[in-house]
């Protein structure tokens, strides 16, 4: 099934898995939601990426939605080569963390003050600790399928990677823990009523992704998105936004606003980094000043703000111009497009594109899909046969089926048209199979 992985991509994995748990650092790149041995790949550029066999293929990955611009793009890289000159990290300030910051707050009102911190995971888990700080309230709420990183207390009902992992929840964390985590249905406000009309008192904050992007993409219905920031803020809890993916993907800033939330914290990660490992919370400076050094929730980082990734960060934000979105908008548009065409011409439906922006969900299923089951009752196994053929064919499609497809700037329709016919053979590849 998975004879397109080259000889070298199989003998590093096998060495790997010698050293490295799994063989991986991330449990989605070992390809355990689509069965064989992962790609390892050598270098990028662009719209494409290539591996140690020599092999060619449409990145539609993106480092899980953070290459933006796509594979080392020059100005970032280039800044990155001149920073790196001058110093690696100084544990102290540098003036290109506020640097970052200014052009950040400039593009999302919410925040008045922000923290860097070096991954999606951290920023969550500091904007809850400090939204507990702040309410003095112990219990969050999040959303089945909704990921916000691996900390403990977010690894319930999570989404993707821990779902294609067969582990709905994690070993090793306390129930304890988890007990201070509700669990309420994406898109259904009737769920997080029933959980404010029962522990409203105690919900420090709502953490939500203003368009699901860790169960496949699943939008909000309209309406949602203002009835959750409602019901929050009539019981004192906080909204907070993680828009780890969606923040200055789907626009230039965050999405939440446009689409009637009110987030009082936002997180941030992936494409503010350009590819380096830099995230950020914020809010409201009341919110925010709860955070040390100026109030009493301690939250710190050896590598936080480190003036490389800064300037990753800043290069990505200057290349982000209203032409490269609306460019990003017609790519994306031709992609859905070409899929949805090659699943019709052989017949190989159900099959469903859920699209917001530069993010694609792919479903083995009829649509609409509006929360977790729903996307868990999609065919995956018709997704993996899909992913392999098309993987042999050149396009790298995410290795599980409930993650998102993400078109970086650095693709146009001419790479689009190009892999039609690759996909074309995956969808028929299908209808052989259940023939
Ligand atoms: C990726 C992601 C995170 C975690 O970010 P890491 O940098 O992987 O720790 C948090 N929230 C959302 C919505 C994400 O997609």
């Amino acid at each position: 099934m998975n004879r397109g992985v080259g000889p070298r991509s199989r003998a590093l994995f096998r060495r790997a898995s010698r050293t490295l748990v799994g063989g991986v650092d991330s449990p989605v790149r070992s390809f355990a939601a689509v069965g064989g041995s992962p790609v390892f790949f050598a270098r990028g550029r662009g719209a494409y990426l290539v591996d140690e066999d020599g092999r060619r293929y449409l990145d539609l990955v993106g480092s899980w939605g953070a290459n933006l611009l796509g594979n080392a793009p020059r100005s970032v890289v280039g800044a990155v080569r001149r920073t790196a000159s001058r110093g690696l990290s100084f544990g102290a300030p540098s003036a290109l963390e506020h640097e970052l910051g200014e052009r950040l707050k400039d593009a999302v009102p919410t925040l008045e003050r922000l923290r860097f911190v070096s991954s999606g995971t951290e920023a969550v888990m500091s904007a809850i600790r400090a939204a507990r700080g702040r309410t003095g309230r112990s219990k969050i709420v999040k959303f089945a399928g909704g990921y916000h990183g691996h900390s403990d207390g977010l690894l319930a009902r999570a989404g993707s990677g821990v779902a294609a992992g067969s582990l709905p929840d994690s070993a090793g964390v306390p129930r304890a823990i988890t007990r201070e985590t509700l669990v309420a249905r994406y898109n259904d406000p009737d769920s997080l009523r029933r959980l404010f009309e029962r522990w409203g008192e105690s919900i420090a904050a709502v953490v939500v992704e203003p368009v699901a992007g860790n169960m496949g993409v699943v939008p909000p219905l309209p309406g949602f998105l203002a009835a959750l920031s409602d019901l929050a803020h009539r019981s004192g809890a906080l909204v907070i936004a993680d828009e780890v993916i969606t923040g200055f993907r789907l626009r230039r800033g965050t999405v939440g606003e446009t689409l009637g939330l009110r987030p009082d914290l936002v997180t941030l990660g992936k494409v503010i980094g350009g590819g380096m490992p830099v995230a950020a919370y914020g809010g409201r400076r009341a919110v925010m000043e709860v955070v040390a050094p100026v109030g009493p929730v301690y939250q710190a980082g050896t590598l936080a703000g480190n003036p490389v990734a800064m300037a990753a960060g800043i290069a990505t934000l200057a290349a982000l111009t209203a032409s490269r979105y609306r460019r990003l908008e017609e790519t994306s548009r031709l992609l859905e497009r070409v899929l949805v065409e090659a699943a019709a011409e052989v017949r190989a439906e159900p099959f469903t594109v859920q699209r917001a922006g530069s993010m694609l969900g792919l479903f083995f299923a009829p649509g609409p899909i509006t929360n977790v089951e729903e996307a868990e009752r999609t065919d995956r196994s018709r997704y993996a046969r899909f992913f392999h053929v098309a993987l042999d064919r050149g396009i790298y499609l995410p290795p599980s089926a409930l993650e998102t497809a993400f078109v970086s700037m650095a693709t146009g329709p001419a790479e689009v048209e190009r892999a039609a016919p690759a996909f074309r053979a995956a969808f028929r590849a299908l209808r052989e199979d259940s023939s």
